[in-house]
């Protein structure tokens, strides 16, 4: 009886251990994949910097085109003043959906065909108004999420696509995985938490 109760006793202890070890190698394959994921988007972040740039400009040029008023759509940009819907797309997105796994988009339709684009444009969401107001020149006009998602996708390889949107913004929100903003002055840098 004691024998068996020790072979009980071993087997459990066994398998725990092996879970633990498992859990383990398991987590630091995701601080890799973390760690890889976060060395991949330096220099898309400067890329993703640079497209935001090249929003606001046509953004600006529009406005100064048609008396202030700001582009009804993202769709009224293009070609005049975005020649392709491709820059619409971050480059960290581009990456992932190249590798099959894409990350939250929208769609425009040019000449009756679709194109994806990841940016979020600011001033044609509802609340544009009240952030303006609030803010003055300094309401973000165009926010990236996608390396903020990216970051969060390596690191949680199964969490539900839309798990990213109950996760609160990480404190400073700058460094790796950070929401990238140009704002309606045509500064950039990144978003901080409270900004959202
Ligand atoms: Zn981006």
């Amino acid at each position: 009886m004691r024998t068996i109760l020790t072979i009980v006793v071993g087997l459990v202890v066994a398998a725990g251990v092996a879970a633990g070890v498992m859990w383990m190698r398991q987590s630091q394959a995701t601080q890799a994949a973390a760690r890889s994921e976060s060395e991949q988007e330096g220099p898309e972040v400067a890329a993703c910097n640079d497209r935001l740039k090249a929003i606001y400009s046509a953004w600006k040029r529009y406005k100064d085109d048609h008396h202030g008023a700001t582009p009804p759509s993202v769709e009224a940009l293009i070609p005049k003043y975005i020649k392709d819907p491709k820059e619409l797309v971050c480059p960290t997105a581009a990456r992932w959906e190249k590798n099959g796994h894409p990350l939250d988009s929208g769609n425009i339709t040019i000449d009756k065909k679709k194109y994806s684009v990841t940016y979020g444009f600011k001033w044609l969401a509802a609340g544009y108004a009240r952030a303006e107001k609030a803010e003055g020149s300094r309401a973000p006009l165009v926010v990236c999420n996608a390396h903020r998602e990216a970051i969060f996708r390596a690191e949680h390889p199964h969490a539900a696509a839309n798990a990213i949107y109950n996760e609160p913004a990480k404190e400073p929100g700058s460094g790796p995985g950070a929401i990238l903003v140009v704002r309606t002055n045509g500064e950039t840098g990144t978003l901080q938490p409270n900004e959202e």
